[in-house]
């Protein structure tokens, strides 16, 4: 009896099957909230809240059996005060015998473990919480434990992350992945686990195994030690693969890099201009390029340095700019010691989401050395042609004589020869002519006489003429509205004569070349077809540059200077016209060009 009553431990001693409170202890009146006048009660009457549960039946079976029972962690609530209070008990049953060997009773006996029960609950809660954060986060992470690192968990970010899809859970790190070995990730790992601090480390370059290759990738890590007691048991292992954005920023760094070394390289100067502020920033190579020697100007002092007679060029190529994107002028500039010199301008221009036009960039380059070589050899050949064309003019006029001399004399076959002399001639005052007008045309010379004239009349009577030059071809001339235009007149007869010309010597075993006009409201268009050699693909555009002759590595020769579409070009796009071309090898060759109608 005293034993009961003075056990710490709640007790109670139940005498006869309805289990009648006998001797109760202290410590278990305070669990139930009851004192001692429930000392012969029966336990289904001084807690009712019982029948609910199943101690009446166990402590029945004990009576009944004689089995001692025992439970851990068993839960319970009494209703306390009209409260229910749970609590937890590792409870013991033992059956109690007479003298004569029969069960009397029961003895109850519970240790209240209601703390450690919750904290284990709480505990798996948290467990339970952390893994289902681990399996449902999109960032790879895992968990290792102890000093080997071995895998307690892992999600499927990180097992794709690593390359292994089999079950890693119970092995080292290191035997999952032998080629961390010596790598920084491995000497980061242990730190951790040997300062307790963590690691967290961006672009971390690390070689992994993935699908049997080994990858060169770079990661952002975090390892975060997990302690119990003072001491890291775990860490925490978090990782998000930047490797596309660590090679897009390499390959743009290099690529600004190199962008670099060839603006200084070609000695370029830069520049950038915020098109909606008109802030402008520039290299201190363009300032010198410029001749500007105040840092700090702005973009409309910039545009003062340039020559008056130049201003346009610059305006009219900014206006261009922002329908085209491209940027593209040579102007000269005056310095502040009042020299002048040539540069070249390109540019692009960025545009935003919306399509407006926010920035433009560009280099500039000095030219004016090229363009004082330039100058010095147009001069030399506007001056050795123009002295060329005097002996020629007289040398042709003189065979002219001479053949009808000969004629007249009957010494026709002295005579044919001499006419294919003056044939000669007449190929040699052709290109003295080409030669003369593009000098002109580059040291802006060539002077424009504007009327309005029928265009019609022009083209019919040039395919007249130029019908007498070829036996082999008919150029057809399809006919067309008339319609009258406002331009040189003798220049616009230059290029058609240009256009046939060149499609006469360019299709040696054709025998038809068609010619035709398409007048609308606004413009009129010139088209030339041949059915001749055609021009490759890559040619089409250089074929109106300078001296550029297509075809040089066929096998047939075709005289000339590469000079005769240059110059076209460049009067078409002084009466504000347009020139292209068509072309498909070995088929045939068509120009053309448009001019405005006024
Ligand atoms: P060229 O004096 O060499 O004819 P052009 O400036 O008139 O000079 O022409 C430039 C180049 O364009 C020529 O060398 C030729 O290769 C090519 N070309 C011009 N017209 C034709 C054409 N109708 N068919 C094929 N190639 C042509």
């Amino acid at each position: 009896m005293r034993l009961i009553e003075e056990s710490p431990i709640p007790m109670c001693l139940y005498t006869g099957k309805e289990m009648k409170v006998e001797v109760i202890n202290d410590e278990l009146l305070k669990v139930w909230g009851k004192d001692k006048s429930i000392i012969g009660k029966n336990l289904k009457d001084v807690l009712p809240e019982m029948e609910s549960q199943p101690y009446l039946a166990l402590l029945d079976e004990v009576y009944t059996t004689g089995i001692p029972q025992s439970f851990k962690n068993s839960a319970s609530y009494v209703v306390k005060d009209d409260s229910i209070t749970n609590s937890y008990f590792d409870l013991w049953y033992k059956p109690l015998y007479d003298e004569n060997g029969k069960i009397y009773g029961v003895l109850a006996s519970g240790t209240d473990v209601t703390e450690k029960v919750i904290a284990q609950q709480k505990t798996e809660e948290s467990e339970f919480r952390f893994r289902s954060i681990v399996e449902h986060a999109t960032v790879a992470i895992a968990l290792t434990k102890g000093p080997n690192m071995v895998f307690e968990n892992i999600n499927e970010p990180m097992m794709r992350l690593i390359g292994r899809y089999e079950n890693i859970i119970g092995r080292k790190v290191i035997d999952v992945m032998p080629g961390l070995s010596g790598q920084q990730v491995e000497e980061s790992l242990n730190n951790v686990f040997k300062t307790g601090k963590t690691f967290k480390g961006n672009e971390i370059a690390t070689t992994l195994l993935i699908n049997g290759k080994e990858e060169d990738r770079f990661y952002n890590i975090s390892y975060i030690p997990l302690f119990e007691n003072g001491a890291v048991i775990y860490i925490l292992h978090i990782a998000i693969d930047v490797t596309e954005q660590v090679i897009s920023r390499k390959k743009i760094e290099e690529a600004e890099e190199s962008a670099r070394l060839a603006i200084e390289s070609a000695e370029l100067g830069s520049y950038q201009i915020n098109l909606l502020t008109e802030e402008m920033s520039t290299s201190e190579r363009f300032k010198k390029i410029w001749g500007a020697l105040n840092s700090e100007i702005k973009r409309s002092e910039f545009a003062s340095y340039i020559h008056e007679d130049d201003k346009l060029i610059r305006s009219e190529a900014h206006q261009q700019s922002l329908a085209s994107g491209k940027l593209q002028y040579e102007a000269r500039v005056i310095h502040t010691d009042k020299s002048i010199h040539w540069v070249r301008v390109n540019g692009k221009v960025l545009y935003n989401e919306a399509g407006k036009a926010n920035y433009l960039i560009g280099v500039v380059q000095d030219i004016t050395d090229q363009k004082s070589l330039q100058q010095q050899k147009d001069n030399f050949i506007a001056m050795a042609s123009h002295e060329l064309k005097t002996p020629v003019t007289s040398i042709k006029a003189l065979a002219q004589i001479v053949e009808i001399t000969l004629l007249q004399q009957g010494a026709t076959k002295e005579a044919d020869m001499v006419k294919r002399i003056d044939t000669q001639i007449n190929r040699l005052t052709n290109l003295i002519a080409d030669l003369l007008n593009i000098t002109k045309l580059n040291l802006g010379k060539l002077e424009y006489n504007r009327t309005s004239f029928n265009f019609n009349d022009l083209v019919t009577e040039m395919v007249r003429e130029l019908q007498l030059t070829t036996l082999q071809h008919a150029i057809d001339c399809k006919p067309f509205k008339p319609v009258q235009v406002y331009a040189d007149r003798e220049r616009i007869g230059q290029v058609i004569t240009n256009f046939i010309s060149n499609a006469i010597k360019y299709s040696p075993d054709a025998k038809l070349i068609n010619v035709f006009t398409k007048a609308a409201d606004s413009e009129v268009v010139f088209c030339v077809q041949d059915f001749g050699i055609g021009i490759h693909p890559g040619d089409k555009d250089k074929v109106f540059e300078q001296f550029y002759r297509a075809n040089s590595n066929t096998h047939q020769t075709f005289q000339g200077l590469g000079l005769g579409l240059f110059s076209s070009a460049e009067i078409i796009k002084r009466e504000n016209g347009k020139i292209w071309v068509n072309s498909i090898q070995g088929e045939g060759t068509t120009f053309c060009f448009s001019l405005q109608v006024k």
